[in-house]
């Protein structure tokens, strides 16, 4: 069934949970909810230890078998590569892990006494950097790896764009926390004074105007992935760390707040939230739609209706899996698969589902756009943004070609009368319009902080960040 968005809730008969669930009741007392759901993305420089570190906690957790980490340590050794182990765990599971993904990142799955996560592993290289979108749109935090061996951290800091505008897309694809594993402290004999001075230093750079995280959405956890101390595990013996009174890494991650993670003080909003899932991937297979994707907000429930945008379909839910399991609902936080009957649709032939597309319960605040007003930060460029002028619009995993189409008002630094074009650091008010033909389903930064905020890159870098006004 087809049906404008404007029109379905009038004319949409939407239907009711196959099943009768008291979902509140279900969290509280189904011990698959006792253990919140906790996605976050790996980023940092390359040789920052960021294999190591992933393989270090999957052997921690017992999440990998002591045999094998023997065969890989011995593999390793007669390659000559012994320090690399631990990161040969993440290319070994990699394979394995390609089996049955449903999704075009790297995610791993684990699950720890506390804790059901989701790691996903940023692709380092420039011309993935679409892809690291994709990653980092499903994840509710970002792991940030340093190296902080003196000379390394400076220089590969310093100097690492990639790493930086990593950062950057984080922040303004809405990562709401960002935690810096400070690694390698091994080699800098867990030196406190060391540990500050990059803590500092980095503060500084995430709180920036060009980052604008706040300061208390970072936090600093020194580690050394290839001994583990501080990963899962404290080595109490090394006395040079006495300083240190935080957690250990895995105890972080296990703990941190974070507003996706359903716990017990946000269940009770869960049932009131507008439902959405931004498309990461979908296919077709024996008659049917299947999905996937996080959910950024609300529940969903096996037999209710949902619509997509921009195609306009209107579908009941025919099954839902979370982590592979056929389960009756979804919530917040978890990477979902629904599915659909293709038999529902009006017209087969058209794209019903691509990446980046919105699927909402019937009435929901998205919509699909071609024009809309956004606040818009620029960052460093090197050339003015005109009006007209072409980029590429990210909204989480969405692209489309768009343009500013008007400049409506400059609301950082001194006003202009005349309003022509926006130069690095301003903030304005502007019009965006999406290229002819392409359309965008959105949703206002005042109804979804995930969904409602846009990024645009030019000439393969990222130039600005915003969030969506009005439509
Ligand atoms: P990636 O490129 O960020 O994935 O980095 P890798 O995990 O491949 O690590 C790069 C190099 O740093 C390897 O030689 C690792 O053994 C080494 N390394 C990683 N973590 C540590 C650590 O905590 N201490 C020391 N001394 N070396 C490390």
């Amino acid at each position: 069934l087809k049906i404008s968005q404007a029109e379905t809730s009038k004319t949409v008969k939407t239907t009711k949970p196959a099943k009768k669930i008291d979902i509140l009741e279900e969290l509280s007392t189904n011990s698959t909810y006792a253990k919140p759901h906790k996605s976050f993305v790996v980023i940092g420089h390359v040789d920052a230890g960021k294999s190591t570190l992933m393989g270090r906690i999957l052997f921690d957790y017992g999440i990998v078998d002591a045999r094998t980490v023997n065969r890989l340590v011995k593999e390793a050794e007669n390659a000559g590569k012994g320090s690399f182990a631990l990161a040969w765990i993440m290319d070994q599971t990699a394979e394995e892990r390609s089996h049955g993904v449903t999704v075009d990142i790297c995610a791993t799955d684990f699950e720890t006494p506390t804790t059901r996560f989701t790691a996903i592993d940023a692709p380092g290289h420039k011309d993935f950097v679409p892809q690291m979108i994709g990653g980092v749109s499903q994840a509710d935090l970002a792991l940030l790896v340093v190296d902080s061996i003196t000379g390394e951290f400076e220089a590969g800091f310093a100097m690492d764009g990639q790493t930086k505008e990593h950062t950057i897309l984080a922040k303004n694809l809405g990562i709401e926390r960002i935690c810096v594993a400070v690694n390698k402290l091994d080699k800098e004999d867990w030196n406190e004074e060391r540990f500050e001075s990059i803590k500092t230093q980095l503060t500084e750079y995430l709180t920036s105007d060009e980052v604008q995280f706040a300061e208390e959405q970072i936090d600093f956890v020194p580690i050394s992935g290839l001994s583990g101390n501080n990963v899962v595990k404290r080595d109490t013996s090394i006395a040079a760390f006495n300083w240190y009174k935080g957690p250990t890494l895995g105890h972080y991650l296990e703990n941190v707040k974070l507003s996706s993670t359903v716990d017990t003080d946000s269940i009770s909003k869960l049932l009131s939230e507008d439902f959405f899932v931004s498309v990461h991937d979908s296919h077709k297979d024996k008659g049917e739609y299947k999905i996937s994707g996080k959910i950024s907000s609300g529940v969903i429930q096996v037999g209710e209706t949902v619509i997509a945008a921009p195609s306009e379909e209107v579908f009941k839910v025919h099954s839902l899996r979370v982590a592979k399991k056929k389960v009756d609902f979804a919530i917040r936080g978890e990477l979902v698969e629904m599915s659909f009957k293709a038999s529902q649709v009006s017209n087969e032939s058209a794209d019903i589902f691509r990446i980046g597309d919105l699927v909402s319960k019937v009435g929901s605040p998205a919509k699909t756009v071609k024009k809309f007003t956004v606040s818009l930060h620029l960052f460093n460029m090197d050339k003015p943004l005109l009006v007209g002028m072409p980029f590429v619009l990210f909204r989480n995993n969405c692209q489309v070609p768009a343009r500013v189409s008007k400049l409506i008002e400059i609301t950082s630094g001194k006003k202009k009368k005349k309003l022509l074009h926006l130069v690095s650091k301003q903030t304005a008010i502007v019009e965006i319009e999406v290229q002819e033909g392409s359309s965008l389903p959105l949703t206002k930064y005042s109804d979804n902080k995930i969904l409602g905020r846009i990024v645009i890159r030019r000439e393969g870098v990222t130039i600005g960040a915003g969030t969506v006004v009005d439509f």
